[in-house]
C-alpha cells in the first residue's frame, strides 16, 4: 500500500502534488462531498485513513461526478502511512487547542506550503467529525489550519471544511509562488521527519537529557523543530548521523 502512495505524482504545481488526507471519516456522505470539494479546485489525490464505510453509495452520490476522485482514492491503515512519503504535512482543526507549533488561517498556511515546498508532496489532514484529529496525529503535521469562524460555532462540516482549505490552495497555486521558489534539495519525509524524532528521543533518554516519565514539553519542542517545514533530506541525514555517532560512542564507554 505504501508503495503506491509513494507513487503519487510528484508533478510541478502544488495541486498536483497535494493529497487530501480523510481520518478516520464516519459518514460516507462526507466523502462523496470531500471528493467533490477537491475535484471543483484541480485536487485529485484522496487517502482515506480507516473510512468507517467505504467504497460506499452515498460517497458516490454525494460526489455527483467527481467518480475519479473516489475510484483512485487510496485506502491505509495509519496517518502515518498517509504521509511518509509528504515534505509538507497539514493537519487541520476547528477547536482551538494547546498545540507548541503555528495554528494559522488556510490562506497563510496555502501560501506557506506554494513557498516551501519546492517538489515535495503535500498534505492535507483532515480529523474525524465527532472528535477530530488526536494531539498525537497533529503531532505529525507541521502547521495545523483553523478556519476562522464565529468564536461561539467552530465546527464546519468535514467536506465544507475541505472546500475552504482546497479553494485556498488553489489560490496559491494559481499566484505562481511555488514556481518562484524552486527547492534546491528534497524537503525530508514524513517518514524521516518521523524516525528522526523517535532517533532523538531515544539518544537523549540515554544520556539523560530526556526523562520519559517526566517528559514535560520537550516532545512537543523537539516535533516542532524537526517538522519547521525548513529540514532537506541532507540536515535530516546529518542530524541522523550525529546521533548515531553519539550511540556508538556511548556503546564504547
Ligand atoms: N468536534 C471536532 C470537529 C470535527 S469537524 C473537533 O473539535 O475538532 C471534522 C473536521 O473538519 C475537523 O477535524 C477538521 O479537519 C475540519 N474542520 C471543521 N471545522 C474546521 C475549522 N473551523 N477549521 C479547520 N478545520 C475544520
Amino acid at each position: 500500500m505504501s508503495k503506491s502512495l509513494n507513487e503519487l505524482s510528484s508533478a510541478a504545481t502544488l495541486l498536483a502534488r497535494t493529497r487530501i488526507v480523510l481520518v478516520e471519516t464516519s459518514h460516507p456522505g462526507n466523502i462523496g462531498a470531500a471528493a467533490r470539494a477537491m475535484k471543483t479546485m484541480g485536487l485529485r489525490q484522496l487517502v482515506l485513513v480507516r473510512p468507517r464505510q467505504f467504497p460506499a453509495a452515498e460517497a458516490t452520490a454525494r460526489a455527483s461526478g467527481a467518480d475519479d476522485v473516489l475510484a483512485q482514492a487510496l485506502v491505509v491503515d495509519t496517518l502515518a502511512q498517509a504521509v511518509e512519503a509528504c515534505g509538507i504535512i497539514v493537519g487541520t482543526t476547528a477547536r482551538p487547542r494547546y498545540l507548541e507549533w503555528p495554528v494559522t488561517p488556510p490562506r497563510e498556511a496555502a501560501e506557506w506550503a506554494a513557498a516551501q515546498a519546492g517538489d515535495a508532496q503535500v498534505a492535507i489532514v483532515f480529523g474525524r467529525e465527532q472528535t477530530g484529529l488526536s494531539n498525537d496525529e497533529l503531532r505529525l503535521c507541521q502547521r495545523a489550519i483553523r478556519i476562522p469562524t464565529a468564536a461561539d460555532f467552530s465546527s464546519l462540516n468535514l467536506g465544507q471544511a475541505v472546500q475552504i482549505c482546497a479553494y485556498e490552495w488553489r489560490l496559491a497555486d494559481l499566484s505562481g509562488v511555488a514556481a518562484a521558489l524552486p527547492a534546491s534539495e528534497p524537503l525530508a519525509t514524513g517518514a524521516e521527519l518521523a524516525g528522526l524524532i523517535a532517533h532523538a528521543k531515544a539518544t537523549m533518554t540515554r544520556v539523560g537529557y530526556l526523562n520519559p516519565a517526566r517528559p514535560k514539553r520537550l516532545p512537543d519542542r523537539l516535533a516542532r523543530l524537526v517538522g519547521s517545514g525548513q529540514l532537506r533530506h541532507s540536515e535530516a541525514q546529518i542530524l541522523r548521523g550525529f546521533l548515531t555517532a553519539i550511540d556508538e560512542a556511548l556503546a564504547e564507554t
